[in-house]
Formats: C-alpha cells, sequence, structure tokens
C-alpha cells in the first residue's frame, strides 16, 4: 500500500471557540508519506470530513496510486483521484502535499523553487483570537504582541465590547472572521460601528449558500468582505465575482497545492483578493501554505502555533512574517522525542 499514515489528536494550547463551533471539540491532524513524501490535512465536519471519511478515501486511492508509474505527474494523480471520488479534499490535500515534498525532495530543491516563488515575499500572518469572554480576548491579545497583524472571531452577543476592548491595548490591524454567524441586516451594523475600530476586512459574515446576503452586506458596507465557508475550489470563484471583494483558500478546504494555485489564478482573473488560510493543523500543511503566500495579499497561517504537541517543524515567524525553510521539498523536520 503506497499511502502510510497515522493520525494524532491535536492538543490545543489554549480551547479554542468559534461561533459556528461554540464548544470546543477533538481536532485530528492525518500525517501521510508516500515513497519518502511527506502531506497532511486535518479533516473538518462542516466539510463532511472525520478522519474515518480520511481514511476510507485512502482505502480507495491506494490501488490508484499503487498503479501509477510515474508519481512526478501530481497533475496526473490529482485528477485521476478527483474523478474517483467527489469531495474528500483533506484526504486529497494530504496526498498532494505528500507528492510535492516527494517530488522536490528527487529533484533536491525547495518547494518554493518548483514553482519559481521567491521566498523572500512570504507575508506576514495574522494571529487567530478565538471565541472567550472580552476580557479574556484581551488578555490573548496582550500574549501575542510578536505578531503585528490580529485575526478576531466574532458572532457573539458582545462583539463590539469584544473589539472595543483589544483597540483599549492595541492599534494593530484587526480582521474579523464571523464564521457564518451574523444575519445580512445584523452584520450591515455590526460593520459600520467595526469601521470606527480601524478594522481592515470582514471575513464570511453571514451564512455559507447566502451569496446574496453576501452581496447586499457588501453594497452596504464600507469595509472589504471576504468569503470563507462560501468557496471552496475554483469552480466555486466566478460567482462570487461582484459579491465579495476577497476569499480565504485553505488546502484541507480545496484539496491541495495544485488547486490552490488554480484558485489564486481563477481568484485574480475576478480582480479578487485572496487570503491564503488555515484550519488548527500540525507544521506540515501550515509550511505548505506559506509557500503559497509569496502569490496571496493576505496571509492567516498561525494553525500551528495554536498545536502544543506538534512533532514536526517547518516554516518559522519572525516578528509575524512567515520564514520559508531551505530544504528541499516543503522543508519539513520531525523533532526528536
Ligand atoms: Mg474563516
Amino acid at each position: 500500500m503506497p499511502i502510510h499514515y497515522s493520525i494524532i489528536d491535536l492538543e490545543l494550547t489554549h480551547p479554542f471557540k468559534i461561533s459556528r463551533r461554540p464548544t470546543d471539540f477533538l481536532r485530528q491532524a492525518i500525517t501521510v508519506e508516500i515513497d519518502g513524501g511527506i502531506g497532511a490535512a486535518t479533516p473538518t465536519h462542516f466539510y463532511g470530513e472525520t478522519v474515518d471519511t480520511v481514511q476510507e478515501a485512502f482505502e480507495i486511492f491506494n490501488p490508484i496510486i499503487d498503479q501509477f508509474k510515474d508519481l512526478d505527474a501530481i497533475q496526473s494523480v490529482m485528477s485521476k483521484l478527483d474523478d474517483t471520488l467527489n469531495g474528500n479534499y483533506a484526504a486529497k490535500s494530504a496526498i498532494d502535499l505528500a507528492l510535492h515534498d516527494r517530488l522536490a525532495k528527487r529533484l533536491g530543491i525547495p518547494l518554493f523553487k518548483l514553482w519559481g516563488v521567491d521566498p523572500s515575499q512570504t507575508l506576514h500572518t495574522s494571529f487567530t483570537i478565538g471565541i472567550d469572554e472580552p476580557e479574556q480576548m484581551q488578555h490573548k491579545v496582550a500574549q501575542a504582541k510578536n505578531f503585528p497583524i490580529l485575526k478576531v472571531k466574532l458572532g457573539t452577543e458582545h462583539d463590539l465590547k469584544i473589539i472595543s476592548k483589544i483597540r483599549d491595548i492595541t492599534n494593530k490591524p484587526i480582521y474579523v472572521d464571523a464564521n457564518t454567524a451574523w444575519s445580512p441586516k445584523e452584520a450591515i451594523c455590526k460593520i459600520e460601528q467595526l469601521e470606527s475600530f480601524n478594522v481592515a476586512l470582514i471575513e464570511q459574515p453571514t451564512q455559507a449558500k447566502d451569496l446574496l446576503g453576501l452581496k447586499f452586506i457588501r453594497e452596504n458596507s464600507k469595509l472589504p468582505i471576504f468569503a470563507d465557508e462560501s468557496v471552496n475550489r475554483s469552480n466555486g470563484i466566478p460567482r462570487l465575482a461582484g459579491i465579495v471583494d476577497g476569499i480565504n483558500i485553505k488546502l484541507s478546504k480545496c484539496g491541495g497545492l495544485l488547486e490552490a494555485i488554480r484558485m489564486i489564478h481563477v481568484a485574480r482573473s475576478h480582480n479578487l483578493q485572496i487570503m491564503i488560510g488555515c484550519m488548527i493543523e500540525n507544521s506540515i500543511s501550515i509550511t505548505a501554505a506559506a509557500h503559497l503566500t509569496p502569490l496571496a495579499d493576505f496571509a492567516d497561517l498561525d494553525g500551528n502555533l495554536l498545536v502544543s504537541n506538534d512533532p514536526y517543524s517547518g516554516v518559522t515567524v519572525d516578528r509575524g512574517k512567515l520564514v520559508l525553510p531551505d530544504q528541499p521539498g516543503i522543508g519539513i523536520v520531525k523533532q526528536q522525542s
């Protein structure tokens, strides 16, 4: 069997809550190895995936990958997987990452050289503050002093108090992510008030499928509106032109690096801005995603920093700026335990 995998329960440095998952829950990363290439993904209930569905997908993918004579042909492999099984994008992303890592290692070059991307052009990542009592969120902001940009999760009864408390202690740029929590009218009202707190952008203010609601919010708000839950893959981007200002691309949501790059090109062709985001994941996925940031406008790649038992290291963060490793492949190193 070409796909070897292991499942890791991710332990978090703090409980992490968002509006559509108000109670904390177990997050599990799946780490994959294919012929020396390493990949990983974190399945998300919201997108219909669990570690069980990922393992079932691997059972289907194993004979397909086994029969490929040339695993360097990543485009062909991933197309075949897409033709065989719909969805299952976290499972596909783990495989896509492993094949990219494998190919770049075989060529003896870092992944960014495979794409001709300038590693000095990586972005600064935001640091995410999960939902909590306003005083606790203020406290978490105070602890995040090394990060020049914040992403603040909202969708509570005291959203404005949270931002007000944070603004009492810092002037850093803030991205607000409501994770689908607001009605369109509520969103317009809250965004108008958030303008005075120097918020930079609003992510997914309302329900994922409510594109008319997103359009209504954008037409009645001064802040840029970004879609996250409303868009998974490149074929969902054209309908968002004129509806939002930008999109959030995540590897575990779209199926891997090939599709993420396709999304970047499609988004650019529709004059949409691009954020590279993540789930709470280990350093394998985050390092792979960091390689995309020279092609994007915003980065929210702190998922590994919220994990206390990450056995890998790769991308590092220097006062918020993502620093890519220069080893061959994605550049992941497993820590000695
Ligand atoms: Mg989001």
